[in-house]
């Protein structure tokens, strides 16, 4: 197994394959959310060449209560696979595995065996929280120059389709460790109703639809990836059945010789082959540069188990992702900002104020001081101290907002004085970030939690994909500073097996040391400010977890204006001086309550990104 830690010799090929092939989880699912793809026809080769036969997409329940486990997710097939993984006495750790790797089939343009990602366990066993690293690592050839030529940054655009953009996937490694570490299936099984899906096909829907028009340029660049996604060379309609028999052999690859096969096996060259000369169609003028991957890379590549941050907010026990994620720091340091006042007691535009300048602050204190840990000193504990806390929360006007960017703090240990305020020095300026990525959220009948945020970085990654595999290589290296903004402190720059600094903020929230919440939501850096909006909608301002989720959104941070959605409301806030600007959506979160009676209330957006999917084993109100 791939963790520094958790060493695993290879005795997991052997028991693979002593497994029997009978049945799995995924096969003859019981009828459950998402059941109602037409079970004719699902061969995908159509008449039409546009991805097949047609089907209904499978329908979108965004509430769930009931008991017996839970599953959101942004995906019907793959709430309905890790719902059965339940049904079947998997565990959610097991179910968390079963509907990633149903995600990298049905929503493959946001995460997949070629990305990476972290995942946060509530394990009831120890009653402890626990989390997995599984972000992908730079080559060991890359420099802190590397996205650098004749001395200029190359051009965002150009790096996000490339090969220099390429990590070392961390996903496949993720989950044999956390099926290794807390599960009960073999990655065989956990991987079967995936392979089902891949195998039979999926409805095409109009998020995935769009968000295959919005990369139809560059997907007919790379003849593998034009060949899956562009059939017959055009965007597969909606309601039209997607299959995707590569992948469904690439994971049972993986399930007969485990993840090795990926990491030092045939998968490995083949997607150096693939980094190192991408498979660039004919004609195509695009300039795509190569990676420096090597098969010692992938082969070096380890899965890090991590300690939890943890901050107290409102008597509740808040845990989230540590660096390289900057989620758990920068979502902690704000809760600890805002609970220096009652926020529950302030007018609307009062407590919206407050949370828009404590994101800002946490914000300016993110990016200046958060990166890779391993080489970069971080000052987490500082960082998640409430004398921090004190002395950034010092500087919110009630009257006025902070003129933006707000300097970073100094997380040093000596806090104060309060008045006047410390003062700050120069704001770190925010890399720019992605809005691809997917996060679920599972709970089991044993009261295990898992909060799971996965990702392949841009939506559709680097947009090749690994020729006869089926899968899209990850474009997380952009996720670096392309120069150092920082005047020679820049935490976020590449260097060699460096992970990149990440906005993923999966979090779970204990109450007298039991879960009670988990959520999680994709979208770069506005993951953190999603997951911060719903915590204090659900913790401060009285709403009941679904309205949490759906209400309008804002993303505070630290830009000199605030990305909002039409809804948030603006007019309070802009009379103490913020200035908005507007996005049609923000993130898609999932999330679930642990209610009363061995209860779950499971949450997924009804609206953003066509809405998502919740399920509960039981129904029941
Ligand atoms: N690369 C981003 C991160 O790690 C996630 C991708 C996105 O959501 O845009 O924070």
């Amino acid at each position: 197994m791939r963790t520094s830690t958790l060493a695993r010799p290879l005795v997991v090929v052997a028991a693979a394959f002593a497994l029997s092939a009978g049945a799995l989880p995924g096969d003859a699912a019981p009828p459950g959310v998402g059941d109602e793809i037409d079970g004719a026809g699902l061969d995908g080769s159509g008449p039409d060449g546009r991805g097949g036969h047609h089907g209904r997409p499978p329908a979108k329940v965004p509430v769930a209560v009931g008991t017996g486990g839970a599953v959101a997710t942004v995906d019907p097939d793959a709430t309905r696979v890790g719902l059965d993984v339940l049904r079947r006495g998997g565990n959610a750790v097991d179910a968390a595995v079963a509907a990633a790797a149903t995600l990298g089939v049905a929503e493959p343009y946001s995460a997949g065996i070629g990305g990476g990602g972290f995942l946060v366990v509530y394990d009831a066993a120890t009653g402890s929280v626990q989390t997995l690293d599984g972000r992908e690592t730079a080559p060991a050839a890359m420099g802190s120059d590397a996205f650098v030529e004749d001395g200029v940054a190359i051009p965002p655009e150009e790096a996000v389709t490339s090969g220099l953009s390429v990590g070392v996937p961390g996903t496949p490694a993720t989950w044999q460790a956390a099926l290794d570490t807390w599960g009960t299936l073999s990655l065989r099984d956990a991987l079967a109703g995936a392979t089902r899906v891949a195998e039979r096909g999926f409805v095409v829907d109009r998020t995935f639809a769009e968000q295959t028009e919005a990369n139809a340029d560059r997907f007919a660049d790379f003849t593998s990836t034009a060949a899956l996604y562009l059939p017959g060379g055009s965007v597969p309609r909606v309601g039209s059945v997607l299959r995707n028999p590569d992948l469904a052999r690439t994971y049972r690859l993986l399930a007969r010789h485990g993840v090795d096969a990926l990491y030092t096996g045939p998968l490995a060259r083949e997607i150096v082959d693939t980094v190192q000369a991408p498979p660039v169609a004919p004609g195509s003028t695009r300039v795509v540069r190569p990676g420096l991957l090597q098969p010692a890379d992938l082969a070096a590549y380890e899965v890090v188990p991590r300690d939890p941050t943890l901050v107290t907010y409102r008597g509740l026990d808040v845990y989230g992702m540590a660096p390289p994620s900057s989620g758990g720091s920068t979502v902690g340091e704000a809760l600890n900002i805002l609970e220096t006042v009652d926020l529950g007691a302030l007018d609307e535009t009062q407590a919206l104020h407050h949370y828009v300048e404590a994101a800002a602050l946490a914000f300016a204190d993110r990016n200046r001081w958060v990166g890779d840990p391993a080489f970069v000193d971080v000052p987490l504990d500082e960082l998640l101290s409430d004398g921090f806390a004190a002395e950034r929360a010092c500087l919110i006007d009630p009257a006025a907002a902070l003129p933006k960017p707000v300097a970073p703090g100094v997380p040093d240990g000596t806090y104060g004085p309060y008045e006047p305020c410390a003062p700050g020095g120069d704001a770190a300026t925010e890399t720019p970030e992605g809005t691809s990525t997917t996060h679920l959220t599972t709970a089991d009948r044993w009261g295990n939690v898992v909060a799971y945020t996965l990702t392949i970085e841009s939506t559709g990654g680097n947009g090749i994909v690994v020729p006869g595999r089926g899968f899209l290589l990850n474009n997380e290296l952009t996720d670096f500073s392309f120069t150092d903004t920082q005047g020679g402190a820049d935490p976020n720059l590449p260097g060699p097996g460096k992970r990149p600094r990440s906005s993923m903020a999966p979090t779970i929230v204990l109450q007298d040391g039991r879960p009670l919440l988990a959520l999680g939501s994709p979208g770069g850096a506005t993951i953190i400010t999603t997951v911060l909006q719903t915590l204090v909608n659900r913790l401060d301002l009285g709403m009941p977890l679904d309205q949490a989720v759906a209400a309008p959104r804002a993303t505070p941070r630290n830009g000199t204006s605030i990305q909002a959605e039409p809804g948030f409301p603006r007019a309070g806030l802009e009379a103490l001086g913020h200035v908005f600007a507007d996005t049609p959506e923000i993130g898609a979160a999932a999330a679930i309550e642990v209610l009363d009676r061995g209860r779950f209330l499971a949450v997924a957006e009804p609206e953003r990104r066509g809405g998502g999917s919740a399920g509960v084993v039981r129904p029941r109100r």
